[in-house]
């Protein structure tokens, strides 16, 4: 009897938990102006709507000896790399995983690459928990910017409903030179 009792609670504490942090990331989200994915879409960075989380806190010149000075301008100061020229544009090797070139957080695995032929290596899903985003609203466009959670290094964009042929119809739009590939 107790257990039932006991269990029935569990079930009332978890579904409480659930909706608070449903409702919580909700208002975070809220404050970005940022529409939610829908419930299909597994995107995880859902969740991470602050840049302010981030592990590592390096300083500018720290991360200038840690980085090429090409890196450092995306990374860093959220430059872009010309259309068509990175390493991993065309790159579809298989059973690895994409990471951070600035911390070496893995990002995204290369079964989530597709093909989009915008000159950028192209996802349409990261790894959960790896990405922070932001509205970004630089040169006149409203776009939604992806970060590394991890060291909040700058990766790229993320467009929404393009009808790319995807699970998510999403495509994070990430420069070749923000990632290193490993098997
Ligand atoms: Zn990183």
């Amino acid at each position: 009897m107790f257990g039932v009792i006991s269990n029935s609670l569990k079930t009332i504490s978890n579904r409480l938990y659930t909706f608070s942090l449903f409702n919580h990331t909700k208002i975070i989200c809220h404050s970005t102006r940022y529409t939610l994915p829908t419930a299909t879409t597994t995107n995880s960075y859902r969740y991470f709507c602050s840049n302010n989380n981030k592990k590592m806190n390096l300083s500018d010149d720290e991360w200038r000896v840690k980085l090429t000075p090409e890196q450092f301008k995306v990374l860093r100061q959220k430059g872009t790399e010309r259309g068509g020229t990175g390493e991993y544009d065309k790159h579809f090797e298989k059973d690895g995983v994409y990471h951070c070139a600035g911390c070496d957080a893995p990002l995204y695995k290369s079964d989530s690459k597709f093909d989009s032929g915008c000159g950028w290596p192209a996802f349409f899903d990261s790894v959960p928990g790896a990405l922070t985003i932001h509205e970004d609203n630089s040169f006149g466009m409203k776009r939604i910017e992806i970060c590394c959670k991890n060291c909040g290094g700058h990766l790229g964009h993320v467009f929404k409903n393009e009808g790319f042929k995807t699970p998510t119809n999403e495509r994070h739009c990430v420069n070749s030179i923000c990632l290193k590939f490993k098997k």
